[in-house]
């Protein structure tokens, strides 16, 4: 078994190999520049909303039973999400993901991946999209491909109705199962996303696989990231993704498949199913290198990193004046501020989060 110890010297190695040459755009003031390079040379294309922080499941890695969710005085209108998400459309972001929490809980949510959908007939978007728990699916999926969503990612940790319930603290598998089928055939394209979790996920990978083939369905396995008090110890949950490809390939022929979406997962492709596995390991892979997203939280925090503490408060500027140049110029100071890569390291008996908050507040 892989030690679950990660130096955080290791971390961050590869930038010499993906630095791109940063442009003449960069030497601009704060506040005029149309493109959003880091110090690193990275080029920020791609922005996670959490539009909520609120959720109808309480899954066991994400939050603890009894969450505090922040008082709605502090989220951001859908007005103001718009607003902020906007201008990061005319910085350069082409894709935007709406995430929380549950995005699909807050309400008249509709009323902003309409608004936002704007930004697709126009061109400036490639891409929006969701990340959601599925149990509203049933309701929104034909109204998001009408807003302009084509492809969504769907959590899904088990496809025993026990277990699943376990693991969400109490949801019902088959009412997101008829969600899953209703995003189907609204013509979405679905990836499921599935925690490993040790002791619990190993009898749930090949179900899922197979399923997920059956589907047409990609899946992406992620490993849990130490974020936030859960009410108890993570490194029980701990499993490296190195140790379940090692599992899947006793069952499945996994090929290294080489596509790169500039985001977290390396992936293989499963012979048996034609669908494709990702993996998703902060902890023991770093992907820090072609790192090309920022986090905005529902109350307006931007996170330059997933697993740093370093925030830019992009609610005060957005408030402080109707135009958006102060925006543009705390936006332009964030990004200066990107770090090079996160710190994730889980210690075996060390049940402090490496960061306080939880996955619900960037939305993961
Ligand atoms: N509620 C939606 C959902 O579950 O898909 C969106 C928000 S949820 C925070 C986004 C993703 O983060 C989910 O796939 C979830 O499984 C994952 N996640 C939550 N807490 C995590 C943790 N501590 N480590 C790794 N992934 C986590
Ligand atoms: Fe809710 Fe998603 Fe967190 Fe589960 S992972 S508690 S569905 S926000």
């Amino acid at each position: 078994m892989s030690n679950p110890l990660i130096p955080i010297a290791k971390l961050g190695t590869t930038f010499a190999e993906t630095a791109v040459k940063v442009p003449a755009d960069m030497d601009k003031p704060l506040g005029t520049r149309n493109t959003m390079i880091d110090p690193h040379g990275r080029h920020v294309t791609y922005l996670r909303v959490s539009v909520t922080d609120r959720c109808d499941f309480r899954c066991v890695y994400c939050m603890s039973e009894d969450m505090t969710f922040l008082p709605k005085s502090d989220v951001l209108s859908l007005e103001e999400l718009d607003r902020v998400c906007s201008a990061f459309v005319a910085k350069g972001v082409r894709k935007l993901r709406l995430t929380g929490g549950e995005p699909l809980v807050r309400r008249n949510i509709m009323q902003l991946v309409r608004a936002l959908g704007r930004h697709l007939k126009s061109g400036d978007l490639d891409e929006l999209t969701l990340t959601t728990n599925g149990s509203l699916l049933e309701k929104y999926a034909a109204e998001l491909v009408d807003c302009g969503v084509r492809r969504i990612n769907i959590s899904l940790d088990s496809l025993n109705p026990e277990k699943f319930s376990t693991i969400t603290r109490g949801a019902d598998l088959s009412a997101i199962l008829k969600g899953i089928e209703a995003a189907k055939r609204a013509g979405l394209k679905i990836k499921i996303n599935t925690v490993a979790l040790k002791n619990f996920s190993e009898e749930e990978f090949n179900p899922l696989i197979a399923w997920c083939g059956e589907q047409g369905f990609d899946i992406t396995f992620i490993e849990t990231m130490p974020l936030g008090d859960i009410g108890g110890d993570r490194t029980d949950q701990y499993l490296p993704l190195s140790d379940v490809r090692e599992m899947l390939s006793n069952k499945w022929t996994l090929t290294d498949n080489d596509t790169s979406t500039g985001g977290p997962s390396r992936y293989v492709d499963v012979a048996e199913t034609g669908q494709r596995i990702g993996f998703i390991t902060p902890l023991t892979h770093n992907f820090c290198a072609t790192c090309n997203r920022v986090r905005l939280t529902c109350t307006g925090k931007l996170y330059m990193c997933l697993g740093q503490d370093d925030s830019a408060d992009l609610r005060s500027p957005l408030r402080a004046s109707e135009g958006d140049e102060l925006l543009f110029t705390t936006i332009d100071e964030a990004i200066g501020r990107k770090p090079k890569s996160h710190e994730f390291t889980i210690e075996p008996g060390n049940d402090a989060p490496a960061l306080a908050r939880h996955m619900n507040t960037t939305g993961g």
